[in-house]
């Protein structure tokens, strides 16, 4: 079966180990291509992204990898950028400039329209305590759907290959048990993505990248929300968002079993750099 990852941050942003530590392990696990997908500067100083001048060296080092393994494995420069709003996403004109392979297209934030500031959904949970209590008032169901119409902007937008872990709102749900994926108004919810998705022809990832470090059992999308997308004909790709080196092709297996119980026998890889279906199993 052909093994590929689109999907890894490094140092350079908020991943452990050198892009050369993660070509290693995917030839380590007989990887045909892996991809760097650093997380692309923010127009705001965080702890988790790239700024300007660590970019242009990641795509340097980049660069240079794919010259040096040339023929070993196929390696791939991409960025996960950000949807925050309509001047800050990944259909603006500066990613068009930088030499990227492909580009994820992701929402991991939300704004607090009262001070203008924007709040992860994914990161330290005081960030989602306050989205939920202070800027949605207590509400899970606001704060979900705001995310879920973020979601829906980027797809509409476009500037991406794919669309980067779904519903990643669900992260600290184990933790913080503030919905339930059962109630009927965050399955319309999905729903209603998931039309927009397909009606945009989008592909979307299926995402181990929580497994690894423990922030839930399933990967992005929940296998429910994925047997949706197989109704709906959305091409998939499978990645482990890795943020260390031997987390490259983590939960595969796992996933692989989610992935046919939802229907799917193909997915989405980037090779002799062009997307092509490969077949699973
Ligand atoms: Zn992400
Ligand atoms: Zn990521």
């Amino acid at each position: 079966m052909i093994k590929t990852n689109y999907h890894s941050h490094s140092s350079f942003c908020d991943g452990e180990g050198r892009l050369e530590e993660y070509v290693e392990y995917a030839l380590s696990q007989h990887m045909q291509a892996l991809g760097f997908s650093g997380h692309a500067p923010l127009p705001f100083s965080n702890a988790w992204t790239m700024d300007e001048e660590a970019l242009s060296l990641y795509l340097g080092q980049a660069q240079h990898l794919k010259d040096l393994y040339r023929g070993r494995i196929e390696l791939y420069t991409g960025l996960e950028i950000d949807y925050l709003d309509e001047t800050h996403n990944p259909a603006h004109s500066y990613y068009e400039a930088l030499d990227l392979d492909y580009r994820i297209g992701s929402v991991h934030m939300l704004p607090d329209p009262e001070n203008g500031e924007f709040y992860s959904v994914d990161g330290p949970t005081d960030e989602i305590e306050h989205l939920l209590n202070k800027v949605y008032k207590g509400s899970a169901e606001k704060m979900i759907s705001a995310y879920y119409s973020q979601l829906q902007n980027m797809v509409r937008i476009g500037g991406f290959d794919f669309i980067g872990h779904l519903d990643l709102v669900k992260k600290h749900n184990r933790k913080m048990d503030f919905f339930s994926e059962k109630e009927e108004w965050y399955q319309s919810l999905i729903t209603g993505v998931l039309d927009t998705i397909s009606v945009y022809g989008r592909m979307v990832e299926v995402n181990t990248g929580a497994i690894a470090r423990g922030y839930t059992d399933e990967p992005y999308p929940s296998p429910w929300i994925l047997k949706m997308c197989f109704e709906r004909n959305i091409p998939i790709i499978l990645n482990s968002d890795a943020h260390k080196p031997s987390w490259v092709g983590f939960g595969f297996n796992e996933a692989l079993e989610i992935i046919t119980g939802a229907g799917y026998s193909r997915g989405m890889a980037l090779l002799q750099g062009k997307w092509q279906e490969v077949q699973y199993g």
